[in-house]
């Protein structure tokens, strides 16, 4: 743990599978930061529209949903927050492949994304915390004084997140897998409203040859370093 930084805030965006989550979880706790991986977020209000009878295209009744939704933040091991949905731990159910399918369509509506922006900027008003997205650089968190966008090749995170599901114990297809990172990439990248891409000012980190903990300990230097 580093007692004397002055930074506040880091930002880490990029694509899907790019191990944002993992580097995040590892910095924050080398750096005695929180964490926050505000994908889940967006993935616990898909849960909500698949569970009503909302259509994931009706992007009125999407804005109107998100507004009378609660969200509370419950910090786990070492710093690391959940995002609980009106008083719910669903954590257990955001990474199945309805959630997948539709969450980038979900994620696409202003509505939503407003209400996701105001609450993960609430949260970071406690400082000293990472916080991992698509719009972190970009929208939610401009003033944060360190901003890294990581990058992969899509072969690259395909295997990485293949590998991941077989270690659960899921059944899966390597194509379907790939061909469902490759959707949800471009239909995050093309969105009209905080469409994902570096900050001007993001350091990019491409990732494909370098291990998770060298990936942490780049991140780590420009950390202790500004
Ligand atoms: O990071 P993760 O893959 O869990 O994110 C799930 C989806 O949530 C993304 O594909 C994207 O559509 C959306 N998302 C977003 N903005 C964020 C974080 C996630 O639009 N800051």
């Amino acid at each position: 743990m580093v007692s004397d930084l002055k930074l506040q805030l880091i930002a880490i965006d990029g694509p899907v599978a790019v191990g944002k989550s993992s580097v995040g979880q590892l910095l924050a706790r080398r750096l005695g930061f929180s964490f926050f991986d505000t994908g889940l977020m967006y993935r616990a209000f898909t849960w909500k529209v698949l569970k009503s009878s909302i259509s994931p295209g009706d992007e009125k009744a999407l804005s109107q949903l998100a507004s009378v939704t609660r969200f509370d933040f419950t910090p786990r091991q070492e710093g690391h927050f959940l995002p609980f949905i009106d008083g719910e731990d669903v954590s257990s159910h955001l990474a199945c492949p309805e959630i997948e399918e539709k969450v980038s369509i979900v994620s696409k509506v202003a509505g939503v994304r407003q209400v996701m922006v105001s609450e993960q900027r609430s949260l970071a008003r406690q400082g000293k915390i990472i916080m991992a997205g698509r719009d972190i650089g970009t929208v939610v968190l401009p003033q944060a004084e360190l901003k890294v966008f990581l990058i992969a090749s899509v072969k690259e995170r395909a295997n990485r997140r293949y590998k991941e599901l077989l270690k659960r114990g899921e059944k899966v297809d390597y194509n379907v897998t790939l061909a469902g990172l490759k959707r949800r990439d471009d239909n995050d990248r093309h969105r009209s409203v905080s469409p994902l891409k570096p900050a001007t000012d993001a350091i990019i980190i491409d990732t494909d040859k370098l291990s998770l903990q060298q990936v942490v300990d780049k991140i780590y230097a420009l950390a202790v370093n500004q």
